[in-house]
């Protein structure tokens, strides 16, 4: 198992069931000979791929819709397997963000690369057509985590396909049999051999798609801040352009109208969903102090509620964490912070009589921004609770964070939860709602400060995935431009009238500035 941010070249790979710690695969580690292969058979497939226009490539996304819907079922199964979350969890926050990221690329892409016209208001480009041709980068490398180890892949990999790029993708090494199941549907579906590989392996795989002698061209990359960090200064040496989704501390910021109860819920889903390993999970809530009693009760005993376990198990609320390394970040946090004066409400502790893997889902008060629970990632069910009197308190806090993923609010006033949504350093603020904002094809996914650099996800998101041209095309290719050689006094100071006439604030000089500078048509030009 490689260790965050670090190269370890293994040669296999074993695939565990986090809920049971049994073996679930073990498969060959893609060697750097093997990944430069790979690119080669991408950028090799890709020129024909591109070449079948982004209409026969929509009707096999299409398929493939048709083909992960009939599937949906054993998909979920498998994404539990590998990753723990419970079957219908993985329904909703994994098949659902997936197929309907096939169907909003299969509906948009057409359209949206079509040449678009670019207008020029200077008169004196009025005599030229300008548009934008929007072309694919050729081969796009994705590189994915294992917390969501299906929708993370398949709406990247999905929007790099329609916008014509082959993609060589590099799943975690701990979830990488969800990439190949995505392979075989996507082939089922008429991708063609060699647009879409997936190579498996840790961290020394994923670095060959830059390092290999012949790179990909673009590098969509999602997991720690540590690895994000590594990965954009080997592309920056090589000038490769990348999107990072990288790590979350998101606030929930609740406010003294909010409704408690709906709110608390909230919380609850918000912070334990996917045993807290999501980017977006709330990781702060802010409540306000008046009601802060009221929420911490009802946060308590919901969360005393939840049932943990084998998320194959239908009535399993909360699943194992993925390994040993996240729990000890988990134990970490929740000691420092009861050492620092926290007091755990529920949980705080792992559940070992029920697995390797399991901690208890958590609801902790009395928490401070000192506390590394307040500022690293946790990434675990932990639900850290801190009052705040005032919106200005609750926007300083929510906004002291190396992090800028997302953020929530909630209030019964929608027009001060949007209002206060504008003051949230983050690429993604939901009012009254939490983490879904992924799941809306539509809306651009993404992070700023040390969340990340970039989107994906919507139109923004399938701009990353093509190079913008600009093609200008002149209308009389008989005319030779009036600023070409042949300088003289006379054309410099009929030039200082045609500025006049373009930018002069008075009507009177600019209409003088076009008679005078009409004479440089004329001019005897070199
Ligand atoms: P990680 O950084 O350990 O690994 C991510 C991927 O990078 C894996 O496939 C890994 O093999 C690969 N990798 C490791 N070292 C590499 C290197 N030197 N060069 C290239 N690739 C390398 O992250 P993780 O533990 O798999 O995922 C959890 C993290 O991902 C959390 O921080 C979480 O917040 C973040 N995440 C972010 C988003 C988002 O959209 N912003 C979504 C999901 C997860």
């Amino acid at each position: 198992m490689a260790t965050v941010s670090s190269i370890s070249s293994a040669t296999q790979i074993r695939v565990t069931n986090p809920a049971t710690g049994g073996v679930l695969a073990e498969l060959p580690a893609a060697s750097d000979a093997e990944v430069q292969a790979a690119i080669l058979r991408t950028r090799a497939a890709q020129p024909a791929w591109h070449g079948v226009g982004a209409k026969a490539r929509a009707r096999i996304l299409r398929k493939f819709l048709e083909l992960l819907n009939r599937q949906r079922s054993e998909v979920a199964a498998l994404i539990t397997s590998e990753a723990g979350k419970p079957e219908v969890e993985a329904l909703l926050t994994e098949l659902i963000p997936a197929l309907d990221s096939a169907q909003f690329c299969a509906e948009t892409a057409e359209k949206f690369l079509r040449p678009e016209r670019i207008r020029h208001s200077n008169p004196i480009m009025k005599t030229k057509k300008g548009y934008l041709l929007r072309e694919p980068h050729g081969v796009i490398g994705i590189i994915s985590p294992w917390n969501y180890p299906f929708s993370i892949p398949t709406t990247e990999v999905l929007a790099a396909l329609a916008m014509g790029n082959a993609v060589v993708l590099k799943p975690s090494e701990l979830t990488p049999l969800c990439a190949l199941r995505l392979q075989v549907m996507l082939r089922q579906a008429g991708v063609p051999d060699g647009v879409f590989e997936v190579v498996v392996g840790d961290g020394s795989a994923g670095a060959a798609l830059i390092a290999s002698a012949q790179p990909v061209d673009k590098l969509v990359f999602t997991g720690s801040v540590g690895t994000g960090k590594l990965v954009a200064q080997a592309a920056a040496a090589k000038l490769i352009p990348v999107v990072l989704e990288l790590g979350g501390k998101d606030p929930m910021i609740v406010l003294d109208d909010a409704d408690v109860e709906v709110a608390a819920s909230a919380a609850v889903w918000g912070a334990f969903v996917n045993a807290g390993q999501t980017c977006l999970s709330v990781e702060r809530c802010y409540v306000h102090k008046s009601i802060l009693q009221q929420f911490l009760a009802a946060c308590t005993e919901k969360t005393g509620k939840l049932r943990v376990g084998d998320g194959s198990r239908t009535d399993v609320e909360v699943g194992p964490m993925i390994h040993e390394r996240q729990l000890a970040i988990v134990e970490r946090h929740v000691r420092d912070a009861e050492s620092r004066g926290a007091k755990i409400l529920v949980g705080g502790q792992r559940l070992t009589e029920i697995g390797p893997n399991f901690y208890a889902p958590t609801v902790i008060t009395n928490v401070d921004h000192s506390m590394a629970l307040m500022r690293e990632e946790t990434f675990g069910p932990v639900l850290p609770v801190m009052a705040f009197e005032s919106e200005d308190e609750a926007v300083r806090l929510a906004n002291d964070s190396d992090f800028g993923l997302a953020a929530s609010i909630w209030t019964r006033n929608r027009e001060r939860g949007e209002a206060l949504a504008r003051r949230i350093q983050a690429g993604t603020v939901m009012v009254n709602d939490c983490l879904t904002g992924f799941a809306i094809s539509e809306a651009p996914h993404g992070g700023i400060k040390s969340s990340g650099i970039g989107r994906t996800h919507g139109r923004i998101g399938l701009e990353e995935m093509v190079r913008v041209k600009y093609v200008d095309s002149d209308l009389l290719p008989r005319m030779s431009k009036i600023w070409w050689y042949g300088y003289s006094q006379a054309f410099a100071e009929q030039m200082q009238a045609f500025v006049d006439f373009l930018f002069a604030g008075r009507w009177d000089k600019r209409l003088t500035g076009g008679i005078k500078s009409a004479a440089a048509l004329r001019r005897k030009k070199i």
